[in-house]
């Protein structure tokens, strides 16, 4: 698959260039309209993100523009984190570089597989 047949991929977008091959991911689930990838730095023994295929900013303009994708990239961490750390499973969504948003394709953060502690800041 090549991003440049897909009309909502970013050209310039790491994780376009993931979904569509181009950026080589440990990928661990895929669904119709999401795709999930081990994070490349780890912060728990789980720690999978989940992606819609396609490009969306973060999860407030997800959310506002195609609510049943998000519906779809939160069941697909479902799955992950039941076929990973028994359906026990923190998600995130940094939204905004001051929340820690680092890329700007909106993926969930799926973290689990040990008793996780809550210091955010
Ligand atoms: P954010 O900071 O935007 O919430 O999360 C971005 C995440 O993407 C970070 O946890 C970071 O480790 C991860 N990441 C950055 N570059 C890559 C990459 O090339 N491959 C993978 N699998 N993860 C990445
Ligand atoms: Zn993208």
């Amino acid at each position: 698959m090549s991003s440049s047949t897909t009309p909502t991929a970013s050209p310039d977008c790491l994780f376009c260039r993931i979904v569509a091959g181009e950026v080589p991911a440990e990928v661990v689930a895929t669904s119709e309209r999401a795709v999930a990838f081990r994070d490349i730095a780890p912060q728990a023994p789980v720690h999978v993100l989940v992606v819609p295929r396609d490009h969306h900013p973060d999860v407030a303009e997800l959310a506002a523009v195609d609510p049943a994708l998000l519906a779809d990239v939160v069941a697909l961490a479902h799955e992950v984190a039941q076929a990973e750390c028994d359906g026990a499973f923190r998600t995130i969504f940094n939204t905004g570089a001051s929340a820690g948003q680092s890329v700007f394709h909106v993926h969930a953060h799926v973290l689990g597989g040990a008793a996780l502690g809550w210091t955010p800041a």
